[in-house]
């Protein structure tokens, strides 16, 4: 008998997509994030995949009050509509407490008591930061100050294929340094997080914006090292403004108007290389919505903002 068929199949099962969406809550949804949002959002679904919504308020002085809120509405009003709970960082300590446990246990991350301004004088890696130069590898250099946790990497060269930047190529050591997993100050910071997180939420595919890609490959080695899976990448364009600089809170980007999503669904895909009608611009967000996931390609993105269009503000 064809038992083949009448099995379970477990590994179709396994490889369901499923994406994320994971905002600061710093402030109201804007176009930069809508990017992101929306080229998450209808990847998963193009996929038949689920979509996830976490909150990334590990940072809590960072976070504004209400802010997580009005986003989750944003959303709900430019008919992204999320599976499953939300998942709040701030909730979630006692997991990254254990990963970074388990990577002191095996030797891998070790104290260091630098302060910023000790290393700001240094050379820096490619997301501006300073690179640390091991000052603490063999003990902390001055034991009576709070210390961070770093992970101890390698020079090893790390390679991965990005479904819209293509092959991105670091080594950690000479380029970003031993980094932080948890902060003097006591706060676990983004990149343990986002790596016990992605894993916690079954996360097949990251799709989210290219100022993140130099992260990569500091999330792939903790992955490795926690004996996490790593999922599929796609960094997609940065929506920037007429000074070339990303659409953020702290540039004053102007939040989402959630009367009428119309126009920036619309001009979202159009950043994201898609081909909406322009018509469509004039409907009510979840026909643009379904337009769109019947439409979604991937690889019509392309990987800089110019080749599709700079925003203006
Ligand atoms: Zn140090």
């Amino acid at each position: 008998m064809a038992a083949a068929c009448s099995a379970p199949d477990r590994a179709l099962e396994r490889r369901v997509a499923r994406g994320r969406f994971a905002p600061s809550p710093t402030g109201p949804l804007h176009f930069g994030s809508l990017i992101a949002a929306l080229g998450s959002f209808l990847e998963a679904r193009r996929r038949g995949g689920e979509w996830l919504v976490r909150i990334e308020d590990v940072d809590a002085p960072r976070t504004a009050l209400g802010a997580a809120t009005a986003i989750l509405r944003a959303l709900e009003r430019y008919g992204l509509h999320w599976d499953g709970p939300v998942l709040y960082q701030s909730q979630r300590t006692a997991h990254y407490q254990a990963a970074l446990e388990s990577l002191l246990d095996a030797g891998l991350a070790y104290p260091c008591t630098c302060t910023r301004r000790e290393l700001a004088s240094g050379p820096r890696g490619r997301d501006g930061a300073p690179i640390y130069p091991g000052t603490c590898r063999a003990g902390p250099r001055q034991p009576q100050r709070p210390h961070a946790l770093r992970l101890r990497v390698t020079d090893a060269p790390l390679t991965f294929r990005d479904a819209i930047q293509g092959e991105y190529r670091q080594r950690l050591e000479r380029e970003v340094g031993d980094f932080v997993l948890r902060r003097a100050d006591g706060l676990f910071t983004y990149q343990l997080a986002v790596v016990v997180d992605d894993a916690a939420q079954g996360v097949t595919q990251v799709v989210r914006g290219a100022d993140l890609l130099d992260s990569t490959p500091r999330q792939m080695v903790l992955q490795r090292l926690l004996g996490l899976p790593t999922p599929d990448y796609a960094h997609l364009p940065v929506a920037v403004d007429s000074r070339g600089d990303k659409l953020s809170k702290q540039t004053g980007a102007p939040p989402l108007d959630e009367r009428n999503p119309g126009p920036a669904l619309w001009a979202a895909l159009r950043f994201l290389g898609q081909q909406p009608p322009p018509e469509l611009a004039r409907e009510p967000a979840p026909a643009i919505i379904a337009w769109a996931v019947a439409h979604w390609d991937l690889a019509a993105v392309a990987p800089d903002p110019a080749e599709n269009f700079r925003m203006i503000d």
